[in-house]
């Protein structure tokens, strides 16, 4: 379990007249086990804070923990971003039992973990195929079912579930909120659904347009059961 700290944090791409301010100042705290659901106007920086959360970027200014240490990209927290970033030579089971490995899930118990997972994201029998040879959907899914694998302390999803088809995008969406309330992860999802905001989240923030910053901050509230 994992609280993340996000204090004074701006960010900037690019330098001189190109420079862009693509976030904050923002400051939030997201306590640990909570379920915070990130919305937003397009380019207000909600990928940029996820990044910075995983660790992918350092904040221009500012500080970002986890767990009150600096992110460390691949330790803590299970991603999915909006594309999906496996390793595309290796096989979906390798990619996948890469992770378990991370989380420290012995060798002998990996095979059947990842079944489990793929089963559980519709993908069943593909784990030895090579990313390269899926589709773009099944790819995501397979980023879903390596970011659920090892039951991280955090998951930082990227509108996961855009891509979808609506059945799968619920059975997922019951996975994850079972995951949190199971296991007390934290999240923090980004999402332009409001029924998937108010089905998973704990609370809301919302970005106000770029440069991001706090507009509202509100718990949801409903029981996670
Ligand atoms: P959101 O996820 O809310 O749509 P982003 O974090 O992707 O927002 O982008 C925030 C702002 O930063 C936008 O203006 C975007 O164009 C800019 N931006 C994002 N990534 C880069 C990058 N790698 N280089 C330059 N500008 C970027
Ligand atoms: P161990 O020796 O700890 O049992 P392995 O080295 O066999 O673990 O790797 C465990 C999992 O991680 C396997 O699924 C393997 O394919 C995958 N893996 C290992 N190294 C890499 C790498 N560099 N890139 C992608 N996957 C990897």
């Amino acid at each position: 379990r994992a609280a993340v700290s996000v204090r004074e944090v701006t960010h900037r791409y690019g330098r001189g007249a190109e420079e862009v301010t693509a976030l904050g100042p923002l400051s939030l705290e997201v306590p640990a086990g909570e379920f915070l659901v990130l919305v937003g106007p397009s380019g207000c920086g909600k990928s940029t804070l996820l990044r910075l959360i995983a660790g992918f970027e350092r904040a221009s200014s500012g500080t970002v923990t986890v767990g009150g240490e600096p992110p460390e990209p691949g330790r803590r927290a299970g991603v999915v971003f909006q594309q999906p970033r496996l390793f595309p030579w290796r096989t979906v089971g390798d990619n996948i039992g890469l992770a378990l490995r991370y989380a420290g899930v012995p060798r002998a118990e990996r095979a059947a973990r990842i079944g489990a997972l793929l089963e559980r994201v519709d993908l069943a029998g593909v784990a030895d195929r090579r990313v390269w040879q899926i589709s773009g959907g099944q790819q995501q899914r397979v980023a879903i079912a390596r970011a659920l694998a090892g039951e991280r302390e955090l998951l930082l999803l990227d509108e996961p579930f855009a891509a979808l088809d609506a059945l799968t995008r619920e059975r997922l969406q019951e996975d994850l909120r079972r995951v949190g309330a199971e296991t007390g992860s934290t999240s923090v999802f980004v999402t332009h659904s409001v029924d998937e905001a108010v089905f998973l989240g704990t609370r809301a923030v919302v970005l106000s347009a770029r440069p991001g910053t706090v507009a509202l901050d509100i718990p949801i509230g409903l029981p996670r059961t």
